[in-house]
């Protein structure tokens, strides 16, 4: 069920919210990370209460809390939309400019301001599957954007709708953007008191019709090898080296698997990410991956096998391992409350989708938002290409994930009505 007469705004709100400058900085200690970021957040509550929703507001940590009431004799959960408004540190942000072409037919997409950026359909497949929709791109110099400012213009589109047909039924709907999705640091000073939500969606996910409730569990491990030093004209018997020890030890690992770059899909795998060294201390770290938390011991026992069986070509050398937990499979949460999950995939069907469950290679805000109690899986916004000069979005997918949104409110509204027991 499409939304009848109703004259979608995402489009024309992502090609300005584009134009805002809001890359995050990983190098800064600040929160958000850059005051930049506060210009977007700062136009969303001005458009916020233009809608007519009196408590937006921005708060000190760069965060936007807002209330889409729920109607008149409603008694449902509170959901939370969430969506980030910082642009990835990996692609320049500055002055993007925004290209609409519309009723794409699979030509290859020449960027105008450097023509050697060409989107064309063998490196983005999905395009083939988006002819005749209208695409937005950037212009050439810099990301789009559109991860994930789709996102955040979809939310602001459902708010629209929403406010103005007080007649679709909704439950209460708290909107949250975020800074500093995309250095890591998202929710670090989320409120979840003030939030106040039952459960949640980012709005942060690619191809229509994906439905994100599953990520990676995360581990870190630092091992630090210690040696023998020695004055190197008179170390014979004496020194022993933890640079040849962690090289050694380094190269013992497989190859062939247990690697990103051997594995995909439901694989999990070890990835050493930095090494450093001298005669007396060497350091290796590593991050661990796994759908399955368990797995993650299993992983470790094994590199802590490989590296005692490699330290014993190494007589006097020592090792320390650490492991650091970093986030969790949000899956272990949804599966625990169902319902999350549920309502999204009957909105998707709702808006005549097929919901496609996709498990993500990484983390999300969601992951550790569900940890912090507010279950939290993620839905398509149509942004691909994402953290490139090559990034685009397809109009109708955002306007889809907006239908998606005025569902799940009405759904979340009724469902509850239903299993009341009163
Ligand atoms: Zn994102």
């Amino acid at each position: 069920m499409a939304l009848p007469n109703y004259d979608f705004t995402a489009a024309e709100r992502l090609m300005r919210y584009v134009q805002i400058d809001t890359q995050s900085d990983p190098a800064s200690e600040s929160q958000p990370s850059t005051e930049k970021q506060k210009d977007l957040s700062r136009v969303l509550v001005a458009e916020l209460k233009a809608l007519g929703i009196a408590d937006a507001a921005l708060d000190e940590h760069g965060y936007v809390y807002a209330t889409i009431p729920e109607s008149e004799d409603v008694d449902a959960p509170v959901i939370c939309l969430c969506a980030h408004v910082d642009t990835s540190p990996d692609s320049s942000g500055t002055n993007v400019k925004p290209i609409l072409h519309k009723n794409y037919q699979g030509q290859e997409l020449t960027l105008p301001d450097d023509p050697t950026v060409v989107i064309t359909t063998q490196n983005h497949p999905y395009l083939k599957e988006r002819i005749g929709d209208d695409l937005i791109t950037a212009s050439g110099k810099t990301l789009l954007g559109a991860d994930d400012k789709a996102g955040v213009a979809v939310i602001m589109d459902a708010a629209a709708y929403l406010m103005a047909h007080p007649e679709h039924k909704r439950c209460r709907i708290r909107i949250l953007f975020t800074p500093d999705e995309e250095i890591g640091r998202g929710v670090a000073a989320v409120d979840m008191e003030k939030l106040a939500a039952d459960f949640g969606y980012t709005l942060d996910g690619g191809e229509r019709g994906y439905l994100e409730g599953e990520t990676f569990s995360a581990d870190a491990v630092t091992v630090t090898i210690h040696g023998v030093s020695a004055h190197p004209g008179y170390a014979k018997d004496k020194l022993v080296s933890a640079i040849k020890a962690a090289a050694h030890f380094v190269d013992a690992l497989p190859r062939d698997r247990w690697s990103p770059e051997t594995t995909e899909g439901y694989e999990g795998f070890v990835h050493a990410t930095g090494i450093s060294g001298s005669i007396e201390t060497a350091t290796v770290s590593f991050i661990i991956r796994d759908f399955d938390t368990a797995q993650l011991a299993v992983h470790e026992a094994r590199l802590q096998q490989i590296l005692s069986e490699s330290l014993q070509a190494f007589p006097g050398c020592t090792a320390d391992f650490k492991v650091q937990e970093q986030y969790r499979n949000m899956k272990t949460i949804l599966d625990e409350q169902p319902q999350v999950m549920n309502y999204a995939e009957a909105a998707y069907r709702k808006a005549g989708l097929e919901p496609v469950r996709m498990n993500v290679r990484g983390g999300t805000d969601g992951s550790r938002l569900s940890f912090m109690g507010l279950p939290c899986p993620n839905i398509f916004t149509g942004e691909m290409g994402i953290h490139s000069r090559q990034e685009y979005v397809s109009v109708q997918d955002m306007q889809k994930a907006v239908e998606v949104c005025v569902h799940l409110a009405q759904l979340v509204a009724e469902g509850a009505k239903e299993n009341r027991v009163d």
